[in-house]
């Protein structure tokens, strides 16, 4: 899937274009997922993927670290404005210092926990990042719970998870996250990130995706179904629909339908969509 990486053997990532850490420079905490970008290439090109989609002017740059990607952000073309929201106190001080332009902007505290829609009251937003790893599906989750507003995210996640949200049906890869999203946003996996290009250097690969609202404002069956169903589905996903699914109380009728001789993993949105209809039609009169 991923065609091209950037990092060790890479063009791009020339001499001269490496950030170098300050003497003040942050001390990398394991249990914040830091692992600070030093290409700045890369920094410049994931910036670059914020396409102003849908009109937003508040572009959310969750943990920005020392800045690598922020002084992209704040030199961009696109008639947005930069915030930036960080947890890391020794972090905060850094761009305190480094970045005067930044003031009243910089967030301090933990994105999971923050409301979205207080801070940014009606506004469509767009979110980027190079994501701590060990928090990058909850990050997804609340922008699922946010999607009428989050219009655009750009990301950078370990490439696993990556490739997952970014993969269709049929793939070994395609999961919960997967359909929810693509239920929402059009994604596109960008690029391959290797880990050499990082201080210290993360265990893993690293994956850019994009994810671009798509037109739906709601889905032609009840939500909230929608997710236990896909949930469900995917919580035994070696078995058939029909055993995955049999703690819903699948109704007779349904029972001899043929998607649910498949498994979740080789249904796309629209079929999950139908199974929701099939199931939930009967409980609850919608
Ligand atoms: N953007 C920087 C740093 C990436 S490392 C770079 O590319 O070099 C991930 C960053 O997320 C760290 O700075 C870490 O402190 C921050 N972070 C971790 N958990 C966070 C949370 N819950 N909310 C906001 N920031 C968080």
């Amino acid at each position: 899937m991923p065609e091209r990486s950037y990092g060790k053997n890479s063009k791009r990532a020339a001499p001269g274009r490496e950030h170098s850490f300050r003497g003040d420079a942050v001390r990398a905490k394991k249990h914040l997922g830091q692992h600070f970008l030093k290409d700045l290439s890369i920094a410049e090109r994931i910036a670059g993927l914020l396409s102003g989609h849908n009109g937003y002017q508040t572009v959310l740059e969750i943990g920005p670290g020392m800045g690598v990607l922020t002084q992209y952000l704040l030199a961009t073309d696109l008639p947005f404005t930069t915030h930036v929201i960080e947890i890391d106190t020794e972090s905060i001080a850094y761009l305190t210092a480094h970045f005067p332009m930044l003031r009243g902007r910089i967030l301090d505290g933990d994105f999971l926990r923050m409301d979205l829609s207080t801070l940014f009251p009606e506004e469509p937003i767009a979110i980027i990042g190079n994501f701590p790893y060990n928090i990058s599906s909850q990050i997804l989750f609340k922008v699922l719970d946010h999607r009428q507003q989050v219009q655009e995210v750009v990301c950078m996640l370990q490439q696993e998870v990556a490739q997952r949200i970014a993969s269709p049906p049929g793939n070994k890869d395609y999961g919960i996250l997967s359909v929810l999203l693509q239920a929402y946003y059009d994604i596109k996996y960008e690029f391959t990130v290797d880990a050499s290009v990082f201080s210290p250097p993360p265990k893993v690969q690293s994956g850019v995706i994009s994810l671009r609202r798509n037109e739906v404002v709601a889905l032609p069956c009840n939500e909230k179904k929608f997710v236990q169903v896909v949930k469900q589905g995917f919580n035994n996903r070696r078995k058939t629909l029909r055993n995955a699914l049999k703690p819903l109380n699948l109704p007779e009728s349904m029972l001899s339908h043929s998607l649910l001789d498949k498994r979740a993993e080789q249904l796309g949105v629209a079929d999950f969509i139908e199974l929701t209809n099939l199931i939930f039609n009967y409980d609850d009169g919608l």
